[in-house]
């Protein structure tokens, strides 16, 4: 087996310019954490805001943390003093108060609209139209302190990389159509361990890689 290290050399080696690794750790203990950290890895993807604390708490202030899952609005207030980026914001009233707990603490809080592209109905996100109407809205216009920086989106869970693609090509040209108006869009959050390459062939600026790196999770510990 290959260590941590070692992986996350091979898959940065992958990588197409310009495109940015978010080591997603969730589950992980922060030894293996700090191994990545050791070989040069700074932005880590978490999906429980109570881990992410927790690690966020014990680990090395220079790590950029992706809240990479779902975020129920009462539980923004926890990560507000110290997260960078939430991958998967789906509401208005989610980026109310991502905007209102950033402003607590005089910061500026990155988010990327989660766009539903799966064919699975447990998926979540946003429809297209839902996504563009948001952008649009005076009340979003008006939030100070989030900045949407671009789009999440995640693959149904096949082997069929035809339909994989197909999903990721719908997001990616939903990506360049809003970026002609909306100037600050710079973020196409696509890819996984086993759907990255077609990913980055459809444009994706930054992928969210976890077994790859940290080895199959274990959830009944
Ligand atoms: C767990 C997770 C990943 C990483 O999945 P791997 O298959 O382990 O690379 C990426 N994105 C999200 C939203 C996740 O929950």
């Amino acid at each position: 087996m290959n260590s941590i290290a070692q992986n996350l050399k091979y898959i940065e080696n992958t990588l197409a310019d310009g495109v940015t690794l978010v080591a997603v750790s969730k589950t992980k203990p922060i030894p293996d954490l700090m191994e990545a950290y050791n070989a040069g890895q700074r932005v880590f993807g978490e999906n429980k805001i109570q881990e992410m604390t927790q690690k966020w708490e014990e680990m090395p202030k220079d790590i950029l943390w992706h809240m990479i899952g779902h975020v129920q609005t009462n539980k923004v207030k926890y990560m507000a003093p110290y997260v960078d980026t939430i991958h998967a914001v789906d509401s208005l009233k989610l980026l109310k108060e991502i905007n209102k707990q950033a402003l607590k603490h005089h910061r500026k809080i990155n988010c990327l609209l989660q766009i539903k592209i799966a064919e699975e109905e447990s998926k979540f996100g946003l429809s297209e139209n839902d996504a563009i109407d948001l952008l649009k809205s005076e009340e979003v216009q008006k939030l100070r302190n989030v900045k949407i920086k671009g789009l999440m989106g995640m693959a149904t869970f096949t082997n069929d990389s035809n339909q994989i693609k197909n999903e990721f090509d719908r997001i990616q040209v939903l990506f360049k159509k809003l970026k002609i108006t909306f100037t600050e869009f710079e973020t196409l959050s696509i890819g996984m361990s086993g759907d990255y390459k077609i990913a980055m062939d459809c444009g994706s600026t930054m992928v969210r890689i976890g077994s790859s790196i940290f080895g199959v999770r274990n959830y009944s510990i």
